[in-house]
């Protein structure tokens, strides 16, 4: 960049992969921990890229590209799920690989992190495209997964059908039926109760606990989501059962705003028969737009980088809480935290989701199946416990609480690290 001017504003790095490098480094900094320590947590231990060919509808054959990363496995089997996203990336998977652990060292999981994306638009695909794609990509990568090594799961546009057929290809491979090979699946196959919800119900577990804290009362409290998916679309369910008021919600189309609180019940059957934006043209936003409301709480349960250094001044929410993984970069985080708004970290307040994966693989290894109560039950418990020792770390070190949740995982990771002789 010589010649560029001094004055001109620096370009924000957004690359998912370097950011969660600079997050490593603040936490372990804080740790003081050796630097060959950080070198093993910044990057990850394997990652394998394939390529596979699809026959689609119209006869032609097409050639997918994917990726599976496994972070780090001081502590158990890798854990993450799979994304299938037109813009996923090497960097991106290794990122998201990199956030799993550090999510399954917050609410105490015996995992490492893993994650896989597969480069393609399931919105452009037929129905039978899309199980020829998953059974292609599960293919590819079965030898490097396994029920004691990496266990996939759901992610941007993949579904429990996906899963479901993910989990048949796999068991045929082997000659062997494995449930516990991927979570997120259909209950018939060994899915668990609570599973579609865990995330969203994680994360309004944690919104609950930070209301409490900034004296806020849920009934009436206001809510705007981006996002309408697994993750948002029930955290507005699960938030308006509470007494919030949704007043803006959006997926990748566009959003809606009402401040007096949105019609959810024909919010929800636009999202399924036609579009959000058939609610009303007085009401509908831009994606940017929502992320600037007024409002107390304000989930980003999208993709990454949505908050950065160039909106998070704009930013007038009480509490963020990421149901998505990376919204915010480091430099919003910054802002963010000069201006005394509460980020719930990604790695805490979407960590409901894994924690129900686990329940799920728990249950398909005893092949034993818990009620709807003690799945909630149990993750309401890991919930409030995570939630609590990240703010008691966070006012110990007077720190946000993504570092003080990184730091949780990262002492973690190294004792298992240690224990194994490693370091
Ligand atoms: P999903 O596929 O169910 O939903 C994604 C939603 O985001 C859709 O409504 C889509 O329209 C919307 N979207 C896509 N691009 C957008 C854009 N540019 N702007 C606004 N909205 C956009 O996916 P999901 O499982 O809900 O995942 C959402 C986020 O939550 C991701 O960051 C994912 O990694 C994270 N997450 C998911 C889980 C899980 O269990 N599903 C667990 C932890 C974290």
């Amino acid at each position: 960049m010589s010649g560029t001017p001094t004055t001109a504003p620096a370009q924000e790095h957004l690359n998912p992969f370097e950011i969660v490098q600079k997050q490593i480094d603040e936490a372990a900094g804080r740790l003081q921990l050796p630097q060959h320590v950080i070198d093993i947590l910044k990057k990850p231990k394997r990652v394998l890229s394939v390529s596979f060919p699809v026959k689609m509808d119209d006869g032609s054959v097409q050639v997918f590209e994917g990726y599976r990363s496994q972070h780090n496995d001081a502590i158990g089997p890798g854990k993450g799920g799979i994304r299938f996203h037109p813009d996923v990336t090497l960097d991106e998977v290794k990122a998201l690989s990199m956030w799993m652990s550090f999510k399954c060292g917050v609410v105490g999981l015996p995992y490492g992190g893993g994650k896989g994306g597969v480069i393609c638009d399931p919105r452009k695909l037929s129905k039978g495209e899309l199980e020829r794609v998953s059974r292609g990509f599960m293919e590819a990568i079965a030898d490097f997964i396994g029920p004691d090594k990496d266990i996939p799961a759901p992610d941007v546009y993949t579904t429990p059908e996906i899963m479901g057929w993910m989990m048949d290809t796999y068991s045929r491979l082997k000659g062997v039926n494995t449930p516990g090979i991927i979570t997120g699946k259909p209950l018939i196959l060994g899915g668990s109760k609570g599973r579609n919800e865990a995330t969203a119900q994680g994360c309004v577990y944690t919104v609950l606990a930070a209301l409490k804290e900034l004296e806020i009362s849920p009934v009436g409290a206001t809510v705007a989501v981006q996002g309408f998916g697994n993750a948002g679309r029930i955290a507005a369910r699960l938030l308006a059962e509470q007494g919030c008021r949704i007043v803006a919600v959006s997926d990748s189309k566009g959003g809606l705003y009402q401040a007096e609180g949105l019609d959810l019940p024909k919010v929800f059957a636009l999202k399924d028969h036609s579009k959000l934006a058939d609610y009303g043209a007085p009401y509908v936003i831009t994606n940017a737009e929502l992320l600037e409301l007024e409002v107390d709480i304000l989930i980003p349960a999208a993709l990454e980088n949505v908050i950065t250094g160039a909106n998070a001044g704009n930013v007038r929410a009480k509490i963020i809480a990421e149901a998505a993984n990376g919204p915010t970069t480091p430099e919003a985080d910054k802002i963010l935290q000069e201006m005394g708004v509460l980020v719930i970290p990604d790695i805490l307040a979407n960590a409901g989701g894994v924690t129900v994966s686990y329940f799920e693989w728990v249950q398909n290894l005893a092949q034993f199946y818990w009620t709807e109560e003690e799945v909630r039950e149990r993750l309401s418990q890991r919930m409030h416990a995570s939630y609590d020792a990240v703010r008691a770390l966070s006012r110990e070190h007077r720190t946000d609480l993504r570092t003080a949740a990184f730091m949780i995982s990262i002492k973690r990771i190294s004792e298992a690290m240690s224990a194994r002789g490693w370091i």
